[in-house]
């Protein structure tokens, strides 16, 4: 089920349930062949790829943020952003390319195919340590690792005018979390998107360092349910819809007071609240 008129982005848990599914069928597996069917995408895919990449061998398959990383041989990788609507399909190597697939990368046992209406993704390569890629480098802590304290938080926050919303979803302050599930943490948190997070008091924004992470785990343990038939890679990208509490509830009863859950804009994008139980 899709919720109705919001785009549904990969975020953190969705990227960390396609690297979970993907990464055992892939590490150790030798490139037979890049094809790019199409190399517009937000940043053309580099032209030399398609030669580069045969016969370089996988050694991991890594995620930071909302990123996919295949960590090659000699110091190489390769770099994967869904953007809007972008997602991976399975297909055996013979399978005619469908409209919106954009590349495909050949291994032994395995094709994997690029699909994206939207072309917002990224395919990149680069060389040393990706996390100093410069696309990687500016990005916040991991949400779910140590460094995300709620001191950080409460300090990277507390200094800042713009709404507490646009904050969580800024990549530089938290990596990986997006208009879903800062929508999700908000409203757990009973706090109003379009509140300034420097207005927020330190309990209030404890509060929601918490639900951060709790949107997060919970939304992994619902992709690793999808994991046993790969459906996080070949079909659904694995969201939990139903257990959204807003997100793309606009016109339904909140489940906390049964008010009716409204519709805002957060710049380009779109907010859901209930206001009455988000202050
Ligand atoms: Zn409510």
């Amino acid at each position: 089920m899709q919720p109705t008129g919001a785009s549904l982005m990969p975020e953190l848990p969705e990227v960390e349930t396609i690297r979970r599914a993907l990464a055992p069928r892939v590490e150790a597996q030798t490139i037979l062949a890049l094809d790019v069917f199409e190399p517009r995408l937000r940043l053309p895919i580099p032209r030399t790829l398609d030669r580069d990449l045969p016969g370089r061998k996988i050694q991991s398959l890594e995620r930071r943020g909302k990123y996919l990383i295949f960590v090659l041989d000699q110091g190489h990788y390769l770099l994967v952003h869904f953007g809007m609507s972008g997602r991976f399909v399975i297909v055996s190597p013979e399978t005619a390319r469908l409209p919106h697939e954009h590349w495909q990368l050949k291994l032994p046992e395995l094709t994997i195919r690029l699909r994206d209406p939207r072309r917002f993704s990224l395919l990149l390569s680069g060389s040393g340590s990706p996390a100093t890629h410069p696309l990687l480098r500016m990005l916040g802590p991991e949400p779910l690792e140590d460094a995300f304290t709620q001191t950080y938080w409460i300090q990277v926050i507390r200094r800042r005018k713009a709404s507490i919303k646009t904050l969580l979803m800024d990549s530089r302050i938290v990596a990986g979390v997006g208009n879903i599930y800062a929508n999700e943490a908000l409203h757990r948190s009973g706090i109003h998107p379009h509140r300034p997070g420097g207005r927020l008091s330190a309990a209030r924004l404890i509060r929601l360092h918490a639900m951060i992470r709790k949107v997060l785990i919970e939304a992994l343990a619902s992709g690793g349910s999808t994991l046993r038939d790969y459906r996080g890679i070949d079909g659904d990208p694995g969201y939990f819809s139903t257990a959204f509490y807003v997100y793309g509830r606009e016109g339904l009863p909140c489940f906390g007071c049964r008010n009716v859950i409204r519709r805002i804009r957060t710049g380009q994008r779109a907010t859901f609240y209930c206001p009455s139980c988000q202050k």
